[in-house]
């Protein structure tokens, strides 16, 4: 399988030969590493792409779940287009951030306020700053195969590179563990959690879980934040819509900035507030692109076109047919595959006796895969956008039954 993917991509391997001066390894972002070489590229259109080689592939990656609009809608490139016509790096206040504001406090539930950054990284450190320094207390509980971007990583067999923050990194979806370190430690600010772990390989958070996180966060007083990044989509106003469960403080990023680089934080106004500069005691969050109008606009008109409360949930129900379907075709193909997740995020699992040939009967299953132009990732994170058709999903599972059976 190897050698015909790399027989098939000679300008993809040389890609990465020539990154590889410049940048460690050929590389900017350390998810998109896979053995040989990942592939290079070079444009996409609604929901396909296409490679340096000139290969095409249905794109089920969807960006690792940022992608949700496919590629180049002319709504988007029209709003981005209209926005830079009217100059870019305006210096001061936009009309453009209250329309964008706006639009995300009124459909997160726990949002009274929310301020804008450049990642949902940014957004989820701004988010654990703001709980510690609005209670005085120092520790964050995290959750072992959480994410919450580059520098909060709690996925086993990834290094860790953590912000100066002291996380308590407990098990997932283990509600006695929380119990017994918030019995044990007064100087919990925050318990910081994704509804469903999505780098961690779609894995869903029980609501008696995270229905558990928020009466222990009320009742210690500490500061209970989801990290909607990934599950934002899930419904109108995310995870914490679907359950009723309300948290302190919001992450969410990806795609609300319609494509382009974004990260938002919101919650109480308690506790957002802080951020008022004329407050004496006002925390600072600064950021030359926090405001920026192309990520304001853009974002305005990808909510208002694109992520309706309907299209939302027809992209969710979709989403669960087609991770039924594949646990379907794994059964009826008696290899050791299971698809975790939920609504249109799932992940392809190999459950074999090692990890280490897990991992290799898992790749062989992708490699097969993209042999027949069909893409997702090397980890298996599958994530459908609201550009794939009905044809393609046929076309999907006409693969995948060709490839099970080789
Ligand atoms: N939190 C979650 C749950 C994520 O999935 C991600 C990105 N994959 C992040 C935070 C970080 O977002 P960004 O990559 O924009 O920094």
């Amino acid at each position: 399988a190897i050698d015909k993917f790399t027989a098939k991509n000679p300008q993809s391997a040389a890609a990465l030969e020539r990154a590889r001066a410049v940048l460690p390894g050929g590389n900017t972002r350390s998810s998109l590493w896979s053995a040989p070489f990942p592939l290079c590229i070079a444009s996409g259109e609604g929901c396909r792409i296409r490679d340096v080689d000139g290969n095409t592939y249905v794109d089920f990656l969807g960006e690792f779940t940022a992608g949700i609009f496919g590629h180049s809608s002319p709504i988007l490139a029209r709003a981005l287009a209209d926005a830079h016509a009217r100059g870019i790096n305006l210096s001061s206040h936009t009309p453009y951030e209250v329309e964008l504001a706006e639009r995300l406090v009124a459909r997160f539930p726990s949002m009274d306020r929310v301020r804008f950054a450049n990642s949902g990284t940014e957004a989820t450190i701004m988010a654990i700053t703001a709980a510690r320094l609005t209670t005085g207390r120092e520790r964050i509980i995290a959750f072992e195969g959480g994410y919450h971007g580059g520098v909060a990583t709690f996925i086993p067999g990834a290094d860790r590179v953590n912000a100066p923050y002291q996380f308590d990194v407990l098990p997932f979806d283990d509600l006695t563990a929380v119990q017994a370190a918030f019995a044990h430690d007064p100087q919990i600010a925050a318990v910081l959690v994704e509804p469903m772990q999505g780098a961690g390989g779609c894995r869903v958070a029980s609501t008696a879980f995270l229905a558990g996180l928020r009466s222990l966060c009320d009742s210690h007083g500490a500061v209970l934040i989801f990290d909607e990044v990934q599950t934002a989509r899930m419904a109108e106003g995310g995870m914490q819509a679907r359950l009723g469960i309300t948290p302190d403080m919001t992450t969410v990023g990806k795609f609300f900035g319609g494509g382009l680089a974004f990260g938002a934080f919101g919650g109480r106004a308690s506790i957002m507030d802080r951020f008022d500069p004329a407050r004496p005691d006002a925390l600072a969050h600064a950021g030359t692109f926090n405001n920026n109008s192309l990520t304001m606009a853009t974002g305005v008109a990808a909510i208002d076109h694109y992520l309706t409360p309907a299209a939302l949930e027809a992209l969710f129900e979709r989403g669960e047919t087609f991770r039924g379907r594949l646990n379907a075709a794994f059964g009826a193909s008696g290899l050791p595959f299971e698809a975790t997740g939920l609504g249109s995020i799932m992940n392809i699992h190999a459950r074999l006796e090692t990890a280490d040939s897990s991992a290799a009967l898992r790749r062989l299953l992708q490699f097969g895969m993209m042999a027949k132009g069909q893409y997702f990732a090397a980890r298996g994170l599958i994530a459908l956008s609201l550009a794939i058709g009905d044809a393609e999903i046929e076309g999907f599972f006409t693969a995948l039954t060709e490839v099970l059976a080789d």
